[in-house]
């Protein structure tokens, strides 16, 4: 039987990777709705490679714009709606098996709080969304049967070295989130970093505000937070490694010492294709690794001295309740002024941290204190420029 996917974030890199999966194997996954920002020619584009039935835009005032786009290429009986209510409507539609939630930032926290309400299996690659809202996540995942399955590269290599692995060994299991360090890797000076410098990044293509985020190492500490959540394990049991051959997309390491990574080369049509058919696995989209040409691997400890977004990230898990969905929130308006060329790259992790030492946090929240929390995080980083 097909299995009917809806893929939020349909136009972004994430996105994209995963329509190119999906289409390797029209017998196992039909599309039934994509979504995206607010950018039409491009969603037009997937709409012409994935023939959905519906089409959402997040920005409602492109919402004509889009439909007359599509009938122009002879697609007017997709029906389109517009607006972000739309784009959490399709993720709990009932007649989506599949969610693929691949929403960048904070807009991604409704859509995915949709989905696991509505108990669907859900493919999540917007992390920003457990980061913000980890607990309220996990417990609607648990109350509604909601399957949830990682697409970040290293807690999809988490989920695959944790298969089999009972509730003690995975209790006092450490585990350990490998980094390739980014552009900047080994450098202690990160003054007059440019926007361009900062989205290269030597091993992965990805979305510009990731690509910052990696740069900092802010992504490493999201992942970190989204990690304690999505395993259930203290923060203080995760550690964090510089691998910068990326070839080792994450590790756990059990009691006993034993050790079991995940290996394989570095492209997210990996981890998005073992999330799309798990348990089951056929075969893959990606060049074999070859260890001849491998030959090494290496790593090195993380320097959060330098990459201050790190060290504000492991404060803000420490602190609780809010914290992390502070320094989100903080995060997402200062790299969206970074690449505006408004702040330096180091003002970044600066505004973070400011955001985290400013507030306890603690205790328990609601999913509108989560949407405050973003909101006066942000409205604190332009407060502080
Ligand atoms: P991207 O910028 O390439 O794409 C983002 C997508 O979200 C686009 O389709 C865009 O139109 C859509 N979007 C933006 N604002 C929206 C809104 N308000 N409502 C609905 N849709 C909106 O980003 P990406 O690199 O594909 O990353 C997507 C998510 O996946 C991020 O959370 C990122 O951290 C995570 N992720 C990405 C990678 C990667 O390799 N790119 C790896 C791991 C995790
Ligand atoms: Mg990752």
């Amino acid at each position: 039987m097909t299995q009917s996917i809806t893929i939020l974030g349909a136009t972004g890199s994430i996105g994209r990777s995963t329509l190119d999966v999906v289409s390797r194997y029209p017998e196992r996954f039909s599309v039934h709705a994509v979504a995206g920002g607010s950018r039409v020619e491009p969603l037009v584009d997937v709409c012409l490679s994935a023939r959905p039935k519906r089409a959402v835009i997040a920005d409602a005032s492109k919402v004509v714009e889009l439909e007359q786009a599509l009938c122009t290429v002879g697609l007017g009986d997709i029906e389109v709606l517009g607006g972000p209510e739309a784009v959490s409507r399709l993720a709990d539609d009932p007649d989506t098996d599949v969610v693929v939630q691949a929403v960048v930032g904070a807009a991604g926290v409704a859509p995915t709080f949709a989905a696991a309400r509505a108990g669907k299996r859900l493919l999540l690659a917007n992390k920003e969304s457990v980061v913000c809202g980890g607990r309220l996540l996990m417990e609607t995942v648990r109350n509604s049967g909601c399957e949830l399955l990682p697409v970040d590269s290293e807690h999809n290599a988490i989920f695959q070295c944790l298969a089999g692995a009972t509730e003690k060994a995975r209790a006092g299991a450490r585990i350990v989130l490998t980094a390739s360090g980014g552009p900047f890797r080994g450098r202690t000076n990160l003054e007059g970093i440019t926007p361009e410098q900062a989205v290269a990044h030597p091993k992965w293509s990805m979305g510009r505000k990731i690509s910052v985020d990696s740069a900092s190492l802010m992504n490493k500490g999201l992942e970190v937070i989204e990690a304690r959540w999505l395993f259930g394990v203290d923060a203080g049991r995760i550690d964090v490694v510089i691998h910068p051959g990326s070839v080792v997309h994450s590790m756990v390491q059990f009691r006993d010492g034993a050790v079991k990574a995940q290996i394989g080369t570095p492209d997210m049509h990996l981890p998005i294709q073992y999330a799309l058919t798990y348990p089951k696995r056929v075969p893959g989209v990606v060049p074999e690794l070859d260890f001849a040409a491998l030959k090494v691997l290496t790593f090195d400890v993380a320097d959060d001295e330098t990459f201050r977004c790190l060290a504000a990230c492991k404060k803000a898990i420490k602190k609780g309740g809010l914290g992390p969905c502070a320094a989100n929130g903080a995060n997402e308006e200062a790299v969206k002024l970074f690449l505006e060329d408004k702040i330096g790259f180091l003002d970044i992790g600066r505004l973070v941290e400011a955001v985290v030492d400013s507030d306890s946090f603690g205790g328990e929240y609601t999913l509108s204190d989560v949407y405050e929390c973003d909101r006066m995080a942000r409205e604190f980083v332009r407060a502080h420029l």
